[in-house]
């Protein structure tokens, strides 16, 4: 997918709709048209990038101010500090839009919102200490 046939370069061009509740030099926030519950919003660089690794970090950070921003908002205007900031990155973890986002996903009750099925495991501490090592950074 390039910038002319990206979904989210149109909403920030405004050549297609959409319901933006903030919008900066840098970023624009819109909510989620297929929202997993109510307020869900779009936080979305004006740059193009694919994903959250291949984002500048300027503009990741960019991004995270507004998302405060609107969380704040959320919070006053919906009623709820529970909220879930998630970003898929790759289409096995479930990116449909190749265009940089992070999700705000306000929770209302423990059978709204995002459920998310945690899939843990217990792993021995040699296991933990080899992984360690491979993925430390120096
Ligand atoms: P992801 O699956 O993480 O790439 O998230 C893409 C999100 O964009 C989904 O939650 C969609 O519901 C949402 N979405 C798709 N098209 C639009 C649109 N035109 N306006 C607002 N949100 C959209
Ligand atoms: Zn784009």
């Amino acid at each position: 997918m390039n910038e002319q046939s990206c979904l989210f370069c149109k909403i920030i061009l405004h050549q297609i709709p959409s319901y933006i509740i903030y919008e900066d030099e840098h970023t624009i926030a819109f909510l989620d048209i297929m929202p997993v519950d109510k307020g869900h919003t779009l936080v979305v660089p004006k740059i193009h990038s694919t994903n959250f690794i291949n984002t500048n970090d300027e503009i990741i950070s960019f991004v995270n101010i507004t998302a405060k921003k609107v969380a704040k908002r959320i919070e006053i205007q919906l009623n709820t500090s529970a909220i879930n900031f998630i970003s898929n990155n790759g289409i096995l973890v479930g990116q449909t839009i190749e265009h940089y986002h992070l999700h705000i996903i306000p929770k209302y009750s423990s059978n709204s919102g995002l459920q998310l099925p945690k899939n843990q495991i217990v792993v021995d501490s040699k296991k933990l200490t080899t992984l360690q090592k491979k993925l430390k950074i120096n």
